[in-house]
């Protein structure tokens, strides 16, 4: 049981960390041969226009699109779920699979990046948002509001996608440890690709 986490650009060693507190194996993606024998996937947070750049070398993208539309489970965090959106106001679609418009950079600048109540789930605590997105709309009835910061939307899943627009893997409290082992565990079932 393996864990690949997109390690082109970003806070990928945040998600390591707790992949390690977890005690789960991972993989760092940084090339196409990388994706051989996962069973999750993290995209995680960072700058989504750089690593669109850097991901055409070898077109992982692309490759990637295929396995969560097989039914890898994956968590976005932050960029990796701009990535994913369907719609992206003020940046570029990448890989569309969550049903949602997204906004980039919507609280403003990196210096009015701030810490905020998170209720994600049944569980409440303080997560960063790090010159954060902001979801504006749900597209589709497949998409489930999962996490809230005061009545905005912060967190959806969709099938086997979660996406958040900040950053559980800087805060590594025991509830989100727990849920994350359960949730990339369930890829042991899908199998690798
Ligand atoms: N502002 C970044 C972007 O638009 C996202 C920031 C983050 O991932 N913390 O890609």
């Amino acid at each position: 049981m393996k864990v690949g986490v997109l390690a082109l650009q970003g806070s990928f060693f945040n998600h390591c960390k707790s992949l390690e507190l977890c005690d789960l194996d991972y993989v760092l993606i940084k090339r196409l041969s990388d994706l051989k024998s996962i069973n999750s996937l993290i995209i995680p947070g960072g700058e989504s226009t750089s690593m669109k750049i850097i991901e055409k070398e070898e077109n992982l993208f692309f490759a990637i699109d295929k396995y969560i539309k097989k039914g890898l489970p994956t968590l976005t965090t932050c960029a990796g779920t701009i990535i994913l959106s369907k719609k992206v106001i003020d940046g570029d679609i990448s890989i569309p699979n969550i049903d949602i418009s997204i906004q980039r950079n919507a609280y403003g600048r990196q210096n009015q990046s701030f810490e905020g109540d998170v209720k994600f789930l049944d569980n409440s605590d303080i997560y960063c948002f790090i010159r954060a997105p902001k979801i504006i709309e749900l597209l589709s009835s497949d998409v489930k509001p999962i996490a809230f910061h005061n009545e905005e939307i912060v967190g959806v899943q969709q099938q086997n996608i979660i996406g958040l627009t900040y950053h559980p893997e800087l805060t590594n409290d025991n509830f989100y440890l727990n849920w994350l082992k359960e949730y990339l565990k369930s890829g042991e079932h899908v199998g690798s690709f």
